[in-house]
């Protein structure tokens, strides 16, 4: 990964001004919000469906559960939660479980609300619009906190982390689902070829965006390997913090608890 002034960081492979970064990704995603979910299942092929599934397998979520799924878009994570809280056998004897979806992203938001398969949540699935870097919650707020193809988009990843460990309560958990690194080699040159061929050429067939899909598979490229990223969550005061590899290593879960 290449070094950047600490006034500069990177937007795919650009080097931009940190002070451009946010309204950058902003323009990305108000760009793609509207097909977002449809690009999804056409770049992963529905794989993306199956990572999630084994993401809410690790939460495990349980009734009287709150959790904050940052970066949330659309809301597959936050909407999961609930489904599987609400299927656990204690469900008819508990308060039901909530979750919030934070997004920066007003259009995002609006793309997931439009969707027939949220109406089922009623008041217990909220959106709020807010920057991971400084999430607008109080401290200890959360049982669980997610976030999934969303912290390779921030500006400050760090500040990001420091924020979930604070807005969690003691106890709680961190999950974080991202495109991370193949372990092989012969993996990530046919991963190359795919993302940087195929992807951009979709993004401007389908939501005739070739750009904002060329950031994307450019900022999955720039995030760090696997070790590195456990590291900074570590850094940010997390304990008994690992990780999963997906599909080998072409995504990841790393968890971590707040003690
Ligand atoms: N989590 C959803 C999913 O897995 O389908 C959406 C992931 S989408 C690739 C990335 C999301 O991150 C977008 O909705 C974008 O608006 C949001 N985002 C980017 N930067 C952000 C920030 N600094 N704070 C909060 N959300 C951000």
């Amino acid at each position: 990964m290449g070094m950047t002034r600490d006034d500069e960081t990177s937007f795919g492979f650009r080097t931009v001004k940190t002070g451009d970064k946010a309204r950058l990704v902003r323009s990305v995603f108000d760009s793609v919000a509207s097909k977002y979910d449809l690009m999804n299942d056409l770049m992963s092929g529905g794989v993306h469906r199956i990572w999630k599934s084994v993401l809410l397998d690790r939460i495990g979520p349980q009734p009287n559960e709150r959790l904050v799924d940052v970066a949330g878009g659309t809301g597959d994570i936050a909407a999961g939660f609930l489904k599987r809280a609400d299927a656990r056998p204690s469900a008819d004897r508990k308060p039901p479980a909530k979750a919030i979806i934070c997004d920066i992203n007003y259009e995002m938001l609006k793309a997931g609300e439009d969707r027939p398969d949220m109406a089922a949540f009623g008041d217990r699935l909220t959106r709020v619009t807010g920057d991971a870097e400084t999430l607008p919650f109080p401290d200890k707020s959360f049982d669980a906190y997610t976030i999934a193809f969303g912290i390779r988009n921030v500006t400050d990843m760090n500040a990001a982390l420091r924020d979930a460990y604070r807005v969690l309560k003691p106890g709680a958990r961190f999950f974080c689902l991202e495109f991370s690194h193949p372990i092989t080699d012969g993996l990530q040159k046919a991963y190359d070829a795919y993302s940087f061929n195929v992807i951009p050429k979709l993004g401007e067939m389908v939501a005739n965006d070739r750009d904002s899909y060329q950031y994307l598979v450019e900022s999955i490229r720039k995030f760090p390997a696997q070790d590195a990223f456990a590291a900074r969550i570590r850094e940010a005061g997390f304990s008994n913090v690992k990780y999963e590899n997906l599909t080998a290593g072409v995504a990841a879960i790393h968890s971590g608890w707040r003690v």
